[in-house]
């Protein structure tokens, strides 16, 4: 059985958010002893600059809260995080992290020191490089946002594990795996080289902030933030993900890393293997949750002979920015794996998109601190919500 906690959580007020988190940790069975003497890779979704309040990152409250139990247990909590494009230092410069990272005197690992980790049991990536501060540590904490996501239906605590990547390094892994199921397939890889590739394994936490959730177009600016109020903690990511999903009423089929982690071996099996402790799941649960849109194509059977550049053009969502909010900072260009973007041409104010070379990874919209990109179905996409009728 993987056991995850949920406790409810309706603000991030400090004493009620303390309460919360080291009441979760105790329900999913983790004593905050458990810490004495560690040095703790502290895991956020720290992935670029967003406001506190706008449920794109981790809320750095809810860090504080848990570096303060890990503090209180006797160990050693250390910041772990690489950016999509910014340096970390200009994340935590421009969030609520630069604040407690100072009241807390919190050091933040260098996300420039790499190491490769070696996990034999992976599907496909058995060499994947990650910050080395996840070697120095004793044991690692995530603390995952759950939010939507165009590509991955939901992200939560496996989909976290993508940070421990180098900056760029992540988006390129877009370009070598265009595909849905199979950036699946290497969310799980890198997930197991976390979870059993260190020799010996550390152990892993995950404790979720659902408190301020994101819903509809995630996992960036394009999202919508709202109450789920729920803190959820537990050993197993796919578990606490699943839990999650649940909790907002969405179909975890549709969830890949979910449903192809049930095949892994990595420690559940099917929704029954989970063990839900704390407050019932009906008292959190939402009716009303918007999922993002994302492009059902590829999550389906008709998936393969339309992943072409023609058929993509014609039957995929493509990212389209608006000039009223597009202020030109070219972010999205920095970002793009597939060189796709290019400056603005002459009298426009919108980058420029070369949507045959878009491989529709949606770092753009993620990235865009304006929320200025949204998503324009492709010609003939009518034709495939008809077909799936
Ligand atoms: S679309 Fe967004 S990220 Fe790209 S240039 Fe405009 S404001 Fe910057
Ligand atoms: S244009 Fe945007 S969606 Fe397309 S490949 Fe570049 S970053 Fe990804």
């Amino acid at each position: 059985m993987s056991v995850v906690s949920l406790v409810r959580c309706g603000s991030y007020d400090s004493a009620e958010l303390e309460g919360a988190v080291e009441k979760s940790l105790e329900k999913a069975g983790f004593a905050k002893e458990c810490f004495a003497g560690a040095r703790v890779a502290v895991k956020p979704n720290l992935l670029t600059v967003a406001k506190d309040d706008s449920a794109i990152i981790t809320h750095p409250e809810f860090f504080r809260a848990a570096v303060r139990i890990i503090r209180a247990g006797g160990g050693t909590p250390v910041l772990v995080e690489s950016p999509a494009v910014h340096s970390l230092q200009r994340v935590i410069k421009k969030t609520g992290y630069a604040s407690v990272m100072e009241e807390e005197r919190i050091e933040a690992a260098d996300p420039a020191r790499v190491k490769t980790l070696h996990f034999e049991s992976a599907h496909r990536f058995k060499y994947i490089d990650i910050s080395s501060a996840y070697f120095d540590a004793d044991m690692i904490v995530g603390l995952p946002k759950f939010k939507t996501h165009g590509i991955t239906y939901i992200t939560g605590a496996v989909k976290l594990m993508f940070g421990a990547m180098p900056g760029m390094e992540k988006s390129k892994m877009h370009l070598r795996l265009p595909g849905h199921e199979d950036f699946a397939d290497f969310l799980l890889d890198l997930y197991g080289a976390m979870t059993f590739g260190f020799d010996p394994p550390k152990p892993v936490l995950h404790i979720m902030d659902a408190i301020a959730v994101l819903e509809g177009e995630g996992p960036g600016q394009g999202g919508s933030p709202r109450q789920m109020n729920a803190v959820l903690a537990g050993k197993n990511g796919i578990a606490v993900d699943c839990a999650a999903t649940c909790l907002a009423g969405l179909d975890i089929e549709k969830v890949s890393t979910i449903v192809k982690g049930f095949e892994r071996g990595y420690g559940i099996s099917s929704p029954s293997d989970l063990e839900t402790v704390g407050e019932p799941v009906e008292n959190l649960q939402m009716s009303d949750f918007v999922p993002a849109s994302g492009d059902s194509i590829f999550s389906n059977a008709f998936r393969w002979p339309f992943n072409t550049r023609t058929f993509k053009n014609l039957f995929v969502e493509r990212p389209v920015p608006r000039p009223e909010l597009c202020t030109l900072c070219y972010q999205c260009r920095k970002i793009c794996p597939a060189g796709a973007i290019s400056k603005a041409v002459k009298g426009k104010n919108i980058p420029e998109y070369d949507y045959g070379a878009c491989i529709r990874c949606y770092c753009c919209l993620e990235i865009c601190p304006e929320g200025a990109i949204g998503k324009k179905p492709g010609r003939l996409q009518w034709l495939l919500g008809f077909l799936e009728k």
